[in-house]
């Protein structure tokens, strides 16, 4: 089976980790600054290495101070731990549709949704393609509240000329095995703002506080460190961060070659009836996470079972976050919204990830046999 998602590791990504396993540190060692200050590079922001996408969220509320009773705005078409860590705050989702070709957040579908205790606006780059972050930083700014990206997709990806990851107030990543680039589990926190970032990496260290500058006692003893707010241990290993070190050498070739396989479902798949191929729009450039086509959904399931009969590792992203039982139980339901759930029913993830085998021709020719046998007229 061709998986939908897959690391890419090289000789240089083995002999990285085991150099640092025989180093002095496994954890909170060189190699930790080192991943942190190549990828602030790399973005274009200061970025703190932490141990998931999920916890990199969970730092990106934990530095809002959410409150129970706060809002904050998410679409439905996306992974639950965009929700899930907003909420472990005690915070209300309020979700706002999304764009029916992006399967990005809708900017105006978000006012409406704005309230006098909405507390951010939370953008997801489905697939690797940017959210409509001009229009939603806007927003966010004229309401006093911050735009976070969950750019879990699209590490890797422009926005009008830039890297994600210094444009939003503040963005997360995810280096799981699927992603753009991988550390085995890891994430990584981007912001601009020395107060978020400074409550980020607090919150992600168990909230210890070693400056002096800062410290509520006085004249302790030079072991002293103190604790003002809860933190969690979010830490990402040395020897994660040396794989880190590693991918992230090597992120413009897998982005190469994620491209490569995007054109050759385009060239392939572009003139098959009843089917729908991704947007992209002009001022982007995607480094793509997912290949997400659409089908009608009366043929969804079938199409699903014979890619998958033929070996091809199809998923389906996502099940819109409102029809999870967690939600459902709180009253959402199927027609709250519809542009989302239009897209996941005819949603089908074809494999995307940076190996030579997904841009093989008998691969395409294989795939693009089974969509026109089922979509044929
Ligand atoms: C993968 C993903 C996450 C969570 O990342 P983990 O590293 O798996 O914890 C969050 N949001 C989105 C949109 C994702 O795809």
């Amino acid at each position: 089976m061709i998986p939908y998602g897959r690391q890419r590791i090289s000789k240089s990504d083995i002999t990285a980790v085991v150099k640092a396993m025989k180093g002095e540190f496994l954890t909170t060692g060189p190699k930790v600054g080192e991943f942190e200050s190549n990828l602030s590079e790399f973005v274009g922001a200061e970025t703190i290495a932490v141990s998931s996408g999920t916890a990199a969220l969970h730092c990106a509320y934990s530095a809002l101070d959410l409150k129970l009773g706060d809002e904050v705005i998410t679409p439905p078409l996306t992974f639950i731990a965009t929700q899930a860590t907003a909420s472990m705050f005690g915070a209300k989702i309020r979700f706002a549709d999304v764009q029916p070709d992006t399967g990005n957040l809708d900017p105006s579908k978000v006012e409406a949704v704005i309230s006098d205790k909405t507390r951010a606006i939370v953008a997801v780059d489905y697939a690797g393609h940017p959210a409509e972050l001009s229009e939603l930083a806007d927003l966010a700014a004229r309401h006093n509240i911050l735009l976070i990206e969950d750019a879990a997709h699209s590490m890797g990806s422009l926005y009008k000329g830039n890297h994600i990851g210094g444009i939003a107030d503040i963005t997360t990543f995810s280096f799981f095995p699927t992603k753009n680039m991988t550390t085995g589990e890891g994430g990584a926190v981007s912001s601009k703002n020395p107060k978020l970032l400074n409550r980020i990496r607090e919150f992600s260290r168990q909230g210890l506080i070693r400056d002096k500058s800062r410290f509520e006692y006085e004249n302790e003893g030079p072991w002293h460190q103190e604790v003002q707010n809860f933190g969690l241990n979010y830490r990402l290993p040395d020897v994660l961060c040396a794989l880190g070190i590693s991918q992230l050498n090597r992120i413009e070739e897998f982005k190469e070659l994620r491209q490569k396989v995007f054109q050759e479902y385009f060239r392939n798949l572009g003139s098959i009836n009843n089917l729908r191929l991704p947007t992209v729009r002009e001022y982007v450039d995607p480094m793509w996470h997912l290949f997400p086509i659409r089908v009608p959904p009366n043929k969804r399931k079938s199409i699903f079972e014979a890619l998958r009969e033929a070996g091809i590792g199809v998923q389906v992203n996502y099940l819109p976050a409102h029809l999870h039982p967690v939600f459902t139980k709180q009253g959402y339901k199927r027609g709250n919204f519809p542009i989302s759930e239009q897209f996941y029913d005819s949603e089908i993830s074809l494999p995307m990830h940076a190996s030579p085998e997904l841009t093989n021709k008998r691969y395409h020719k294989k795939i693009a046999k089974i969509l026109e046998l089922h979509l044929g007229d």
